[in-house]
């Protein structure tokens, strides 16, 4: 027997093909009568349409949402909360979007109604990442969970094939560390083994096909359940390298996830057996930090660092950060085996499960 704790986070999930429809109904159910709604700038259109969509409890909309919640883009949008008598918050777009939707929730309480067209997954956390003077810091609390999450297949049909890929494999990293995390369960081992199937099914059709419905659907179902995963479990070293070098080097999210997780399951191979065995189970064979490589490269996106622009003379300083405050990891932190896979994921190595042995 292994003893475990399963927390499970209170969240309404309405998954489907056109259920953005279904909006008004649910914006009802939260009680809200004057709604904001957020997005970004490349998706106002989709915030016109459901403004009209909406048009009776529609307050005011905010397309201004970008990367990494800055502090000042949320005190903007907070203006129009104030200003508007806002009491209900609908974001429809990606993590960006997300982010700062929960910002608002954290500071007004306001209930949040979230529409992903990435498969990033942060409608499903209680986590929450916010910039300020350009730091990037990260919080826990239940203030910001949404309460009501509508997944469209349709919404994602636009996210091109190459964003759609690393964006999945954001989604694969938040399964493949809950698999070896400090506090995993056997719950949330079966959502990330099924999550990742799901992503593995989809996203070769997406490649060839991105308008494929049924790959579509396999890949935002996987998504929802890698996301849940990140909402309880633990990060571990894949998510740590990721946020130094986000927060470091201003890399992109998604490409950056996408890089770095075959290093990181390589890395951590020789010490967790069951969630490689889980790994095979779900990406159909062996080689598992090679599949997902190859599944990157397939989808013609960048698999090195270098190609992202982070500088050769940055390597040291990452491996110094990540040194410095680690997040725990099932294979103890060793200083030369990390920079050894830093370098890999600078310069664009294949890595397989003896990269990081000696
Ligand atoms: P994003 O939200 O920045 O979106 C990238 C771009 O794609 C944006 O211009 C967006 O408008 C556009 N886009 C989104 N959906 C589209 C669609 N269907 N069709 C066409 N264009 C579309 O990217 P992301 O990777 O989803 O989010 C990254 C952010 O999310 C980062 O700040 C990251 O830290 C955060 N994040 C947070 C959590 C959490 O749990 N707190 C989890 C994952 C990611």
């Amino acid at each position: 027997m292994i003893p475990f704790v399963y927390e499970s986070l209170p969240s309404r999930v309405i998954f489907g093909r056109g259920t953005v429809g279904q909006v008004g109904v649910e914006i009802e159910r939260l009680g809200a009568k004057r709604v904001i709604i957020l997005t970004t700038a490349e998706q106002s259109a989709e915030a016109e349409r459901i403004s009209r969509q909406v048009s009776g409890v529609h307050g005011a909309t905010f397309n201004g949402a970008v990367m990494h919640t800055p502090l000042e883009v949320t005190n903007r949008a907070l203006q129009i909360v104030q200003q508007r008598k806002i009491d209900g918050i609908l974001a429809i777009g990606g993590g960006s979007t997300i982010g700062l939707s929960k910002a608002i929730a954290l500071r007004t309480d306001l209930p949040q109604l979230v529409i992903p067209t990435t498969y990033a997954g942060s409608e499903m956390t209680p986590i929450l990442g916010q910039t300020e003077n350009g730091i990037k810091t990260t919080q826990r609390t239940a203030k910001v969970l949404p309460e009501t999450v509508i997944y469209d297949v349709d919404l994602t049909l636009s996210l091109p094939a190459k964003m759609s890929v690393v964006s999945a494999i954001n989604a694969m990293a938040h399964a493949a560390e809950a698999l070896y995390a400090t506090n995993t369960n056997p719950v949330l081992s079966m959502m990330a083994e099924a999550g990742i199937a799901a992503l593995y099914r989809g996203l070769p059709i997406i490649t060839k096909s991105p308008e494929n419905i049924e790959a579509r659907s396999h890949t935002l179902y996987g998504a929802w359940l890698c996301a849940v995963c990140l909402g309880t479990s633990n990060m571990a070293l894949h998510h740590k390298l990721c946020h130094v070098l986000g927060g470091s080097f201003n890399l992109p999210h998604a490409e950056t996830h996408a890089i770095i997780l075959p290093h990181a399951i390589a890395y951590n191979s020789p010490v967790t057996r069951d969630a490689i065995a889980a790994l095979k189970r779900a990406l159909g064979g062996e080689g598992v930090a090679g599949r997902i490589f190859d599944l990157t490269q397939s989808a013609n996106a960048p698999t090195a660092l270098r190609d992202l622009g982070m500088p050769e003379n940055g390597i040291d300083r990452a491996a110094e950060i990540a040194l410095a405050s680690p997040y725990a990891n099932p294979r103890p932190i060793e200083p030369a085996l990390l920079r050894r896979l830093i370098v890999n994921a600078w310069s664009g190595v294949r890595p397989d499960h003896s990269s990081y042995v000696d």
